[in-house]
């Protein structure tokens, strides 16, 4: 489905990816992960076309997407969850949902369905959700794009327990039902579980590329350890 293969992006005259390659397969959660700063965001705003990188490919079903302006990666079936997520503020619940709608599987009552507290907050405006709650929106702004893959960075980064819980929750229905995803998250004792496969980037260069379970404690404490 999603093919990066030997990317290198720049930001300006420094360059922040030197060899990034990720698959994402029909129905596959993919785990993106490595230290901070190793180039994790950088390999998103690539793939979406914000930092476009300078040699290598992106293909999404066998069309490339590079030099793809976003909203034409998006319209392709690409939906993305930015870290810090970004809602109108001013706009309802329901209408930031509404937005971006377009026709397939997810709807307004599947979304809701999903995020109960979304439900609940319907009529509120975006601005007065808590940070969870606007997380919580933001993935279901990408769900109602109908997206064939879905992109969440660091969904759940800086949120209470509990919220977190809600939205690893929500991860596992979405895993279930066979949505295609790439993930970045640093808590491993969740993403573990449920990632078909893990890539770990290391100084803007994919290091590793397998099954959680065949990632063992030297890899952990190479590319991992804090
Ligand atoms: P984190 O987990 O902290 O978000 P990351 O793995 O997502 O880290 P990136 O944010 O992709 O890492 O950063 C990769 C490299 O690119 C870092 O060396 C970082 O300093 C650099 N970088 C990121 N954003 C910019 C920018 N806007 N301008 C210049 N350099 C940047």
């Amino acid at each position: 489905m999603l093919k990066v293969a030997d990317i290198e992006t720049f930001y300006g005259p420094s360059q922040a990816l030197f060899g990034v390659n990720l698959e994402v397969n029909a129905g596959e959660m993919v785990a993106l992960m490595g230290r901070n700063g190793m180039g994790k965001t950088t390999t998103i705003r690539s793939i979406f076309g914000l930092t476009p990188p300078r040699r290598g490919a992106i293909e999404f079903d066998s069309q490339s997407l590079i030099r793809l302006p976003s909203y034409r990666i998006a319209k392709a079936g690409l939906g993305l969850v930015p870290e810090g997520r970004r809602c109108f503020p001013n706009l309802s619940v329901r209408e930031n949902l509404m937005v971006t709608a377009r026709p397939g599987e997810w709807t307004l009552g599947k979304v809701e369905a999903l995020f109960p507290r979304l439900e609940e907050r319907r009529s509120q405006m975006a601005k007065t959700l808590s940070g969870g709650e606007q997380q919580m929106l933001a993935i279901g702004r990408a769900l109602m794009t109908n997206p064939r893959l879905l992109v969440l960075d660091e969904a759940t980064e800086g949120l209470a327990p509990v919220i977190r819980q809600e939205i690893w929750q929500a991860i596992r229905l979405l895993k279930k039902q066979g949505q295609a995803t790439l993930l970045v998250d640093k808590s491993l004792s969740e993403i573990l579980p449920i990632a078909d496969r893990c890539t770990i980037l290391e100084k803007g260069c994919t290091v590793w590329n397998g099954k959680p379970a065949a990632l063992d404690n030297t890899i952990r404490d190479r590319y991992l350890g804090v």
